[in-house]
């Protein structure tokens, strides 16, 4: 599979006093995944196997890859797919319905468009955007039960939200290894369950939007998931303007407004999708989506006028962050 170096994950999890757990990290779905899991019978190895699992069929962009293979030829016909990509998938139209189309799976022309398969990087001009944006409507994409089917030129990227069920499978896997607790951290994209060997809750880092390195928040997670989007995680500048990877299926261009979006949900799949909708959605409609739903809640940050931060914070995560940079 085509491999991007990307910058550094936008969540670090602080694992300084590991102490008696046990961890492995390695390179997978373009960036780096961090394991950690207290007890259990080869609770890494099969954690491990569980994200290798789903990047071996989630991939867009490798030819081996069943969602590769679906894009080609799910115009011709219902294709049946694996248990993992229906069930991707399906999470996918439902937060797509629930954000009226500003998570939309079918953004994968346009991804493309920019370069951001890992072509050369470039700015598409209105007629080509025009030209793209009626193959862009996950209203047009049949799931039923396990099988597959949409409109020609019609292709699906699941890269919001493979990363997010990956961390859920690995987790499991820890689980069913009979791990008494465990912490999974796919590029950023983290769910954890049970106590550390030391007791207590997992301290996440949320990754400060414009410092890279630098931490701008930390939350305590006892339970679930979180995950983040960025406009700083994979982006170019052309003529001083920032294009970055989350695009607004709307206008065919980066989702503007917000410039990080962080989503705890009782699963990762949720929080990845949902991180990437309230992106595009912008600081008042995304936060108004995330206040709708009792399992969700969300830090919005956004830049000032005078280019400083500023964020909002859902209800329900009020106090529970603790802040480490300043409006
Ligand atoms: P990251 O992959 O950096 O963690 P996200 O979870 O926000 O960030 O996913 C961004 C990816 O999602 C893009 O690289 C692209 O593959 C896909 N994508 C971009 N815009 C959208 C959108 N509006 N709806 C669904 N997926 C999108
Ligand atoms: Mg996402």
């Amino acid at each position: 599979m085509r491999k991007i170096l990307r910058t550094a994950p936008l969540l670090l999890p602080l694992l300084a006093s590991c102490v008696a757990e046990e961890r492995d990290s390695f390179f997978a779905m373009d960036t780096v995944v961090e394991l950690c899991a207290v007890g259990g019978d080869r609770a890494l190895e099969g954690a491990r196997r569980a994200v290798e699992n789903v990047e071996g069929w989630a991939d867009c962009y490798d030819p081996e890859a069943e969602l590769y293979r679906l894009n080609l030829s799910a115009s011709r016909g219902p294709v049946r797919v694996s248990k993992g990509l229906a069930e991707v998938l399906d999470v996918s139209l439902e937060v797509a319905g629930k954000s009226g189309g500003a998570f939309d799976p079918t953004v994968l022309p346009l991804i493309e468009a920019y370069g951001f398969n890992g072509e050369k990087r470039r700015v598409p001009g209105d007629g080509e955007i025009f030209g793209i944006l009626p193959h862009v409507d996950y209203r047009q994409v049949g799931l039923a039960g396990d099988f597959v089917e949409m409109p020609e030129s019609f292709a699906l990227d699941l890269g919001g939200v493979a990363k997010g069920y990956a961390v859920d499978q690995a987790l499991e896997a820890m689980k069913e290894a009979g791990a008494e607790g465990g912490l999974v951290n796919i590029g950023g994209d983290i769910a954890v369950f049970g106590e550390r060997a030391g007791g207590g809750p997992w301290s996440i880092g949320v990754q400060h939007p414009r410092a890279p390195g630098e931490l701008f928040a930390i939350l305590e997670l006892e339970s679930g998931a979180v995950a983040t989007s960025g406009d700083y995680e994979r982006y170019f500048v052309e003529d001083g303007v920032r294009y970055h990877h989350i695009l607004d299926p709307k206008t065919g261009r980066p989702a503007r407004g917000l410039i990080s979006v962080t989503v705890t949900a009782p699963t990762c799949v949720l929080a990845d999708a949902y991180a990437t909708a309230v992106f595009v959605l912008g600081l008042e409609k995304g936060a108004r989506l995330l206040e709708a739903d009792d399992d969700l809640e969300g830090l919005l940050i956004y830049t000032n006028d005078d280019g400083g931060l500023g964020f909002t914070v859902t209800d329900g995560l009020e106090g529970r962050l603790d802040f480490l940079q300043g409006k």
